[in-house]
């Protein structure tokens, strides 16, 4: 089977159903956008998280998880933007076959520029291929297996990743333990944390390798300080006990250098490991496409289109970066949903080639230094940018009463009180296309952070 659409959105979690409702609400033919899904429903990993606390942000509503999707899933629907379920997109590749697609107007300019082939499977349709003028990557994250990390031990049953758990409880209704030790602090573990508990078990501690928690303040303070659960930080699990099931572990302190202390081993009984040790971005397909990748984040590096070095190919959410809070992840897809849909309706408008990476202008370039490890997008072409400009990141340690400073190819521009930052939480500065059209000749930005600044 062969199809042709203007935009393929691979992935109908929050972040590909912002932007398919964003590159429709552009114009975009609702016909001419086409979501794909692996799962048998839209929602993506949100459909398990039934606790509170999504939507403060983008609706000033405390909403479950479902209950954000859904939102979402109701605008994607109202505007009867097509979706295929059950759908899993195996591969991406680049075309410079002129060929017309979906007989729309700017059809034959667009052809100049190639296309992406998307090849997709499932159960009816068997093999599919689209051809598609952008490709929207929104495929989310997953979580760090056993396997990738170094945990000496049995293999016993009863070690699962957080998220595994949480589908277990919140959606399958079963309980993977009663007795659980969680190695990591990232939300995930946090909110299963307080789950478990919820649901009867008794949750004996959470390690954490760092000297400080991967998640937010106000879920360690929620999930943990509420129900009495101890925190360890600068701790790791050093044996697990058990043959066929977990019967304990045993967690260690760990120095500067991250290795166990001898003499500081402590014993935990339990029949259950709970992993919560950070989230991959799912980018096998965009590897396999070529798009060039920042090693830091794991995803993509995009320009301020939040298009990658791939013309014509975007990506969002999870799959760029790994989000504190969703409705950060709805707020930039459905950027990258308007940008898409600029993409592929410039060309009828006569912008031939102007939105394309290295096209028009020479792209001011971000540089990540000095405590920030990273920053989203890496670069901006100034003539592009909307009237203002987010420049998200995180911190690599826990800084109180410390700056970030902006440099303009190393001359201060601007500096922002922070009273504290830490790496679960998610920093942004924000610029103006004023600033930056003022800085003639600008090459660089610099962006930092100044101890007690
Ligand atoms: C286990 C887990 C639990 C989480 N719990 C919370 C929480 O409690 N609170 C919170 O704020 N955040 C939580 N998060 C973070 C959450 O992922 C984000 O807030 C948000 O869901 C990210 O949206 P997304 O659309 O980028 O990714 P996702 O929601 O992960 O959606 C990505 C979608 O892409 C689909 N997909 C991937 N690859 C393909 C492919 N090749 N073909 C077709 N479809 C594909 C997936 O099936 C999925 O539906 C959790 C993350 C994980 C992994």
């Amino acid at each position: 089977m062969r199809q042709d659409v203007r935009i393929v959105i691979i992935g109908g979690g929050p972040a590909g159903l912002a932007a398919a409702a964003a590159a429709a609400e552009q114009g975009v033919p609702v016909g001419d956008i086409l979501i794909i899904e692996r799962d048998d429903k839209l929602g993506g990993i949100l459909n398990q998280c039934i606790h509170n606390g999504f939507g403060l942000h983008t609706f000033r509503e405390e909403l479950t998880g479902p209950e954000y999707a859904q939102r979402y899933i109701d605008l994607v629907e109202k505007d009867e933007i097509p979706y295929l379920l059950n759908t899993i997109v195996v591969d991406i590749s680049k075309s410079k076959e002129a060929a017309p697609c979906g007989g729309h107007a700017g059809a034959a300019k667009n052809a100049s520029r190639g296309y992406k082939t998307v090849t997709a499977m499932n159960s009816t349709d068997g093999m599919i291929q689209i051809r598609a003028e952008a490709v929207i990557l929104a495929m989310g994250c997953r979580e760090r297996p056993r396997g990738a990390l170094n945990i000496p031990g049995y293999r016993p049953a009863g070690i699962y990743t957080a998220g595994t758990a949480q589908r277990f409880v919140n959606i399958e209704g079963r309980m993977p333990g009663r007795e659980v030790v969680i190695l990591g602090s990232g939300d995930i573990g946090l909110i299963m944390a307080r789950r478990m508990t919820l649901e009867g078990a008794k949750v004996k501690v959470v390690a954490e390798l760092m000297p400080y928690s991967g998640g937010l303040k106000r879920n360690i303070v929620q999930c943990l300080d509420d129900f009495g659960i101890p925190l360890k930080l600068s701790h790791t699990v050093v044996d697990i006990r058990g043959r066929d099931r977990v019967e304990g572990v045993t967690i260690a302190e760990v120095g500067p250098d991250r290795k166990p202390i001898p003499g500081t081993e402590e014993y935990y009984s339990c029949d259950t490991l709970l992993l919560s040790c950070g989230l991959i971005p799912e980018n096998e397909l965009s590897d396999g496409l070529g798009v060039g990748m920042n090693p830091v984040t794991n995803g993509p590096k995009v320009n301020e289109s939040l298009e990658t070095d791939v013309p014509g190919v975007f990506a969002c959410g999870n799959v760029l970066h790994v989000h504190d809070l969703v409705d950060y992840v709805s707020e930039e897809a459905t950027a990258a949903g308007a940008c898409a849909a600029r993409y592929v309706l410039e060309e009828e408008t006569g912008a031939a080639g102007k939105q394309e990476t290295g096209a028009a202008d020479k792209p001011v370039t971000i540089t990540a230094t000095d405590g920030v490890r990273y920053t989203v997008p890496v670069s901006i072409h100034v003539d592009r940018m909307q009237e203002t400009q987010r420049i998200r990141f995180r911190v690599g340690a826990v800084y109180r009463d410390a700056a970030i400073e902006v440099d303009f190819d190393g001359r201060p521009f601007r500096t922002w009180k922070k009273r504290i930052m830490a790496p679960g939480e998610m920093e942004q500065v924000i610029l103006t296309k004023k600033d930056l059209a003022a800085a003639k000749g600008l090459r660089n930005i610099t962006i930092r952070v100044v101890q007690g600044g």
